[in-house]
């Protein structure tokens, strides 16, 4: 039998992990490693012309991407260029202590199951894990996480009006190789659900795109990756001006202000039907004569913005409510009361949040309110 491994792991990879790898999967015990250069913290070991990689996680696992994680894409990238059939992938755990089974961690194991790839000593962990089989199921462990962990924002997924799920993808470092990883177990839960993943490259620290490796790991599992990207902080973006474009860059920055897509003034958080919805008109932005810088930053501004179920969002849009300008609800009193019953009926919030309630979005709810001549 032959095992290989990367010289760069000699010595956590030692001949007692590889011999413990190979007695799980049933293989040979007489063989000596052979080392090669390059990435990836596996051991390969191939016999009767199958092939079998192993990613194997650090020996602590103190932090969450650099006990397994940020290994992951490398390895799979590798994995998925190789193009003999008789292959096979897994993980295979060093820390079996209670560290191992840390929340963030065993979702790194959950994601990785939704891919298909297996722990080969998940018995030695004493639990069981199981896959993310809907976008929800993913989407509200990653809620409890954040509660748990807030700081840890590395990618960000809404599921689009267009039924297919949007991925905001960081770039950099080990936020970059946790996004590459999430887009790839979104693919396998958006196959099956027969949609599709689209990645927006969020570039932080100068990165500027994904890397190269990551970006042909990604399409091979038939993620459409956006050509342009987003820069934090309300940089100039990317060549591309499309208003497409603007669009991922306000539905990221009204995620940044307001958190998940739920809708401002009834909450419905059914995200397909959650409307990244303009204050400021974007047509209205296109008319005003203004320099292009401002009119984009106008038109990806939160402050100009709300996330909105359909229903509001055209309410909002024609009039029927609004906020005055203390950000307090108003609603049109030209409605019928029938009509008014429907909106107090679906309405749960009846005021826009002090912190929410900025100098920015004043400005743009004058002209609003202006343009539909209510709560001026
Ligand atoms: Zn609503």
């Amino acid at each position: 039998m032959r095992v290989t491994i990367k010289e760069r792991y000699a010595n956590e990879l030692t001949y007692e992990v590889c011999r413990c790898i190979a007695e799980r999967l049933n293989l040979p015990l007489d063989f000596e490693i052979q080392y090669k250069k390059g990435n990836g913290r596996y051991v390969l070991l191939e016999h009767d012309g199958f092939k079998y990689y192993v990613i194997v996680s650090r020996l602590s696992a103190d932090a969450r991407d650099a006990f397994l994680n940020q290994y992951v894409t490398t390895v799979l990238g590798e994995y998925v260029d190789d193009k003999s059939f008789v292959k096979k992938l897994y993980v295979y755990v060093l820390d079996k202590s209670q560290k191992a089974k840390a929340k963030y961690i065993v979702d790194g194991y959950r994601m990785l199951k939704t891919m298909g790839i297996n722990i080969l000593n998940i018995d030695e962990l004493r639990m069981e894990i199981n896959p993310y089989v809907t976008f929800e199921d993913w989407k509200n462990a990653q809620d409890k996480m954040r509660e748990y962990n807030k700081g840890n924002n590395a990618s960000y997924a809404i599921e689009d009006e267009e039924g297919g799920y949007t991925l905001f993808g960081k770039l950099y470092g080990a936020n970059g190789k946790d996004a590459a990883m999430t887009a790839c177990m979104l693919a396998c839960i958006a196959k099956s659900n027969d949609t599709f993943v689209r990645f927006i490259q969020v570039c932080e620290h100068g990165t500027e795109e994904i890397s190269s490796t990551d970006k042909k790991l990604l399409q091979s599992f038939g993620v459409i990756i956006d050509s342009g990207a987003i820069v934090l902080k309300g940089k100039a973006a990317g060549k591309d001006k499309s208003t497409c474009r603007h669009q991922d860059e306000f539905k990221y920055n009204l995620w940044e202000k307001y958190g998940d897509k739920k809708c401002y003034m009834c909450s419905c958080d059914i995200e397909s039907n959650i409307i990244a919805s303009h204050i400021h008109r974007i047509c209205d932005i296109d008319k005003s004569g203004l320099p292009e810088a401002e009119k984009r930053r106008q038109a990806v501004d939160a402050d100009n913005g709300f996330w909105l179920c359909a229903n509001h969002d055209k309410l909002f849009e024609f009039g029927n409510v609004t906020y005055d300008m203390c950000g307090d609800l108003v609603i049109n009193p030209s409605l019928k009361s029938n009509q008014t019953d429907f909106v107090k009926y679906i309405t749960e919030k009846y005021g826009i949040e002090k912190a929410h309630f900025t100098a920015g979005l004043k400005v743009y709810l004058k002209i609003h309110n202006n343009r539909v001549h209510l709560g001026i």
